[in-house]
């Protein structure tokens, strides 16, 4: 068979395959760490770890040894049966994120679909809310995922137009806005406040410094679970283990310091596999997640062997290689250095983000074609970026990166510009 091009892999793409995504044009076969590479050969940083799924880099070396080995054993059980991983890596997981229980889903919407039905299932049989009327609190520009539910509490009208009817039982907040969720709490039914500690998907929106803090005490307050999504803020990427943790020095793991808060509910997924399984979880302490008895919610793939391997390897390899305190380093000295480009060049307006969760936004309109352009060139001199929300770019290496190649990725961004 003829050796396919970049080319020739698109127009596969474009004729079979249904029109739900809109890449960017470059073909990829190979991935090393913080690097990729294309079909003809050409090396890359990837500066987006597929949504911050690959925060330990591409094929690492020690996840894909625990997956092959375990795929050489055994894949799937169902749930009917228990295996010899999942007992293991449900002990290992909830030591490692301080609660009493997990339970393993497979894909980030699936999790949040999970966590939304264990809070419904306790506001009704533990808060004493009337059947059918608990209420969930969730933030305008939310990214949650793509199920039918979950786009129901979307504002994005991509995301929502002509999928419905939807899904009742939302009611949504500005999101930063201490005063908006205090109102919305003393309505009647209120369950559960479901956030995104930073709002990746919509710009990387860093809240103000004590938004998480408040918000977890006027949900105890009112007897309300707050439910973190986690799904692309968490294990180590803004420089902490949990970005709930806030600005905690977490060395191996989180230490717990004054600022931490604990979510009543967490959600997790991408790097809980390193990018190289789908593996999703969400925790929670046993008076939450008792609320669930057999048969009441289920996955058959949820908590399989092969996904319990890798999660435990991935979440090793987190702490061996102290990713947190890398990603903490490396996104200060990022953010410096992306400062000093925005005074130097009028297209960037600013750089915001916390550890190695950033993005830049460029100057001009919402709805212009500059921030592709700019990813395109990006793309031309060695670096992969994506728009996100028009006229923002999200930059997001591995944080396996060292402080050389960040330095060498500085350079690339700057030249880039220059050549605008
Ligand atoms: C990616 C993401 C999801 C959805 O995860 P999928 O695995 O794509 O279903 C949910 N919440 C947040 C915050 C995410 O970034």
């Amino acid at each position: 068979m003829e050796k396919l091009t970049s080319n020739d892999l698109i127009q596969l793409e474009d004729k079979h395959g249904a029109h739900n995504y809109h890449p960017l044009p470059v073909v990829l076969k190979e991935g090393k760490g913080v690097h990729v590479w294309d079909v003809e050969g050409k090396r890359y940083y990837d500066f987006l770890s597929a949504y911050s799924a690959v925060n330990q880099g591409h094929c690492h070396p020690k996840i894909v040894g625990a997956m092959n080995a375990q795929a050489e054993t055994l894949t799937l059980t169902s749930r009917a049966f228990y295996n010899d991983v999942l007992g293991v890596y449900e002990k290992f997981v909830t030591e490692y994120f301080g609660f009493d229980k997990v339970l393993p889903m497979n894909t980030g919407a699936e999790a949040v679909e999970t966590a939304i039905k264990i809070c419904r299932k306790w506001a009704y049989e533990k808060k004493g809310i009337p059947e059918n009327e608990a209420k969930i609190i969730v933030c305008e520009n939310n990214f949650h995922g793509r199920t039918t539910t979950i786009i129901s509490f979307s504002n994005d009208p991509d995301a929502r137009k002509n999928f419905g009817p939807y899904t009742p039982g939302f009611i949504k907040i500005p999101y930063d806005d201490t005063a908006a969720l205090e109102a919305a709490l003393n309505e009647d039914n209120i369950a559960g406040f479901l956030v995104e500690p930073i709002q990746g998907e919509a710009g990387v929106y860093v809240p103000s410094e004590d938004f998480l803090a408040k918000a977890k005490a006027l949900c105890n307050e009112h007897g309300v679970l707050f439910i973190a999504d986690e799904i692309q803020t968490g294990i180590a990427r803004t420089g902490s283990l949990l970005a709930v943790c806030g600005t905690c020095n977490c060395e191996n793991k989180c230490e717990r310091q004054a600022t931490y808060q604990e979510p009543d509910i967490l959600i997790l997924g991408k790097a809980l596999s390193g990018g190289a399984y789908p593996v999703s979880a969400v925790l929670a302490n046993d008076e939450i997640m008792n609320v669930i008895k057999p048969g009441q919610h289920g996955s058959t793939f949820g908590g399989n062997p092969v996904a319990g391997k890798v999660a435990i390897a991935a979440l090793e390899v987190v702490t061996e290689e102290r990713l947190m305190n890398n990603a903490r380093e490396l996104g200060e000295t990022f953010r410096f250095e992306m400062q000093k480009l925005v005074e130097k060049y009028d297209l960037l307006k600013l750089v915001r983000g916390r550890g190695l969760l950033n993005a830049v936004v460029i100057n001009d309109s919402e709805d212009s074609s500059t921030a592709w352009d700019i990813c395109m060139k990006l793309r031309d001199n060695g670096l992969l970026a994506k728009p996100t929300h028009g006229n923002i770019i999200r930059f997001a290496p591995p944080l396996v990166m060292n402080k050389e190649q960040l330095m060498e990725c500085v350079a690339i961004i700057d030249k880039t510009l220059s050549e605008f």
